[in-house]
């Protein structure tokens, strides 16, 4: 699963590891000679070498020396009394990769000076000192640099925010999030008229924040609203300013709102919030990193104009709990619109915006369509007709029908389809995991139908087991959700059988995760449990000892009772999933509508009715 919020706390150190880079260069530009590589030479070590030795965790220490952009490192040898050697290595341009692994193996850094050797920096040699350098030289460089001046650019990117007079974007073309359009609609309205609030003395709201995940539409939604007022969309991204200097950040906040009011009534649209809005203080360098000095820049303008000056600022984020409460304090974002990736409905509609400018066959149904794909995101489902598009027209064909659509959700839904490279005792495991997934979705009736099996590395995961549920939302029955979880649990059963307990791997633990949070749903919120109707919804801290203790004991039973079943099932199937796991291992891919024929085929059932579809999980 992707992880969003560990790699946005990342960033900050990862943008300070690439200032250390820089820095590093700049002084080996300014200061060094160019050293020539000694190859063959047992006191060097090649550039790939070095990471090699990281990787092989021999290496204990590596000191820098920026003026000569060579790196004295410290390896323990591979023979048997752990000779202990020092190496050269000559360092790259761009180290910032380097400098990531040694961080995260937990190498010790420090930084040498030639000149002044071993003296003051020898001794401190570590990553604070470091931090301190960095700090020490960004500020130098900025004064010399000037306000607000590029200095020297050591990142890609600078934050430059962007300015659209009309952005084109109407509310028709958001679709699927109906509750946010109307909403947000007034403050079209404000932006228009806003003499029609104020002389009755309401205040008109500054900030709103849009929270949703990625790919929801925040983007779209905040253009249409500055679209359907008709007034200029500036846009800049928070995620830019953690990669600048210290100082830019704030003088970038300050421009964009300078050039805003001198265009008011206008938009304000700021991108990924919360890379600069993170609770302050907890970050690399104190109380005085880039980050902060943004933020607090934004706050100073937020409260620096009156809320009738026409200028309405719009944020994105997709986690509003991680942002600093100064942001949400009254009078900043004070407003908060909740944006959700779309259901049925919704997805329905996009797909009807987004055809708009492709040819369809009329034979194709976009309900179908929209049925296949929940958990699609507005932006997945631009990219999903964008592909069709794109394979239509590599067929020569007229209008999109629904071969094209296939192929288009295949791909987009689990990337591109990568070549198997996984060894054959490893593809057989994943065979019968998957088909462990599979075979108990198609015999266990309560269960939503099979739509796919497949053991093809996608993305993240390997192998993919997808259904169909038949319901957008609402209650499950119990007799559902358990067979959600005995299919959550299908695949490990399935490993056990097959390859015996201590074979079983940890690929698995996505299902776990997953059926823990059925089963402990079960118990707290549906009432399907001996703690009877209650519904205990919230924090664990809200339970006491004793009621906490209950529902991991209920917890447990469930998911013993199907991990029972599960195996069963599968014991009694034995032949069949093996026949199952041969034809997987063969083909790679079987779909649901084989699977089930040859389910029936083997057990001599009747078929059950098939109905609708979407992702379920590994
Ligand atoms: P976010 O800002 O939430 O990450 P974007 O607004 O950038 O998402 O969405 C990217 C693209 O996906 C949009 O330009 C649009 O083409 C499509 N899209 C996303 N959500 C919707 C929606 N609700 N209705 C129509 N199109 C959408
Ligand atoms: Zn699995």
């Amino acid at each position: 699963m992707h992880n969003s919020s560990h790699i946005k706390s990342k960033r900050l150190s990862k943008s300070l590891w690439r200032l250390a880079a820089g820095l590093l260069i700049a002084q080996g530009v300014v200061w060094s000679s160019p050293v020539v590589a000694k190859p063959n030479d047992p006191n060097t070590l090649t550039y790939g070498e070095l990471f090699k030795e990281v990787d092989r965790g021999t290496v204990s220490k590596v000191e820098l020396d920026p003026a000569t952009k060579v790196a004295k490192v410290t390896v323990t040898d591979g023979s048997a009394d752990k000779k202990v050697r020092n190496k050269e290595v000559l360092l790259l341009e761009d180290n910032s990769e380097l400098f990531s692994k040694l961080n995260t193996k937990g190498v010790e850094i420090s930084i040498q000076r030639s000149a002044d050797k071993n003296a003051i920096f020898g001794l401190l040699g570590n990553v604070l000192l470091l931090v301190f350098v960095i700090t020490v030289l960004s500020a130098i460089i900025r004064r010399s640099g000037g306000a607000g001046g590029q200095a020297m650019s050591f990142g890609k990117s600078r934050a430059r925010f962007q300015m659209q007079a009309k952005t084109g974007v109407m509310f028709d073309d958001v679709a699927g999030i109906e509750e946010a359009k109307e909403e947000l609609q007034e403050i079209v309205t404000f932006l228009q008229q806003p003499e029609r609030f104020t002389s009755v003395g309401a205040k008109i709201p500054k900030g709103v924040l849009l929270v949703g995940s990625p790919g929801t539409g925040k983007t779209l939604m905040a253009k249409a609203i500055a679209g359907e007022a008709g007034v200029p969309f500036f846009s800049i991204s928070g995620s830019e300013f953690v990669e600048m200097f210290v100082g830019v950040g704030a003088s970038r906040v300050r421009d964009l709102f300078k050039k805003a009011k001198e265009n008011a009534p206008c938009l304000v649209f700021i991108d990924e919030i919360d890379a600069v809005g993170r609770q302050r203080g907890v970050g690399i360098g104190g109380g005085n990193d880039e980050r902060e000095q943004t933020l607090n820049q934004l706050l100073t303008e937020m409260d620096g104009f009156e809320g009738n000056n026409g200028v309405i600022i719009i944020a994105a984020t997709n986690r509003a709990d991680v942002l600093d409460t100064a942001l949400l304090r009254p009078g900043r974002f004070d407003r908060q619109v909740q944006v959700d990736p779309p259901d049925y409905k919704g997805r329905l509609a996009i797909l009807n915006v987004h055809i708009r400018d492709k040819k369809i066959d009329p034979n194709l149904s976009l309900e179908a369509v929209a049925r296949r794909t929940t958990g699609f995101t507005g932006a997945d489902l631009a990219n999903l007709l964008n592909e069709a598009a794109i394979f239509t027209a590599r067929r020569h064909k007229s209008a999109i029908t629904i071969t094209e659509i296939d192929d288009a959700i295949d791909r987009v839904m689990a990337g591109m389809e990568g070549k198997v490279v996984m060894d054959g005792k490893f593809k057989r495991m994943t065979a019968y995991h998957e088909i462990g997934h599979a075979l108990l979705i198609t015999l266990l009736k309560e269960h939503d139908p099979l739509q796919k099996v497949t053991v093809l590395p996608r993305g993240q995961a390997i192998g993919l087991t997808w259904s169909m549920p038949n319901e957008e939302n609402g209650l499950e029955s119990r007799a559902k959700l358990r067979s959600m979880i005995t299919v959550c649990l299908g695949g490990r059963a399935a490993e056990e059988i097959v390859f015996g307990k201590d074979e079983v791997d940890s690929g698995a633990s996505s299902d776990i995760q997953k059926l823990t949070n059925i089963a402990r749903s079960m118990v707290t919120q549906v009432g399907m449990s001996e703690l009877g109707l209650v519904a205990m919804n919230t924090e664990r801290q809200e339970y006491s000892e004793t009621i906490a203790a209950q529902i991991d004991r209920e917890v447990r039973k469930i998911v013993k009772e199907c991990y029972q079943q599960a195996l069963e099932l599968l014991q009694t199937h034995r032949p069949l999933m093996d026949l199952l796991a041969d034809i997987l291992v063969d083909r790679e891919t079987i779909d649901g509508e084989e699977f089930r024929q040859i389910v029936d085929r083997e057990t001599g059932r009747k078929e059950t009715p098939q109905t609708k579809p979407v992702l379920a999980g590994s």
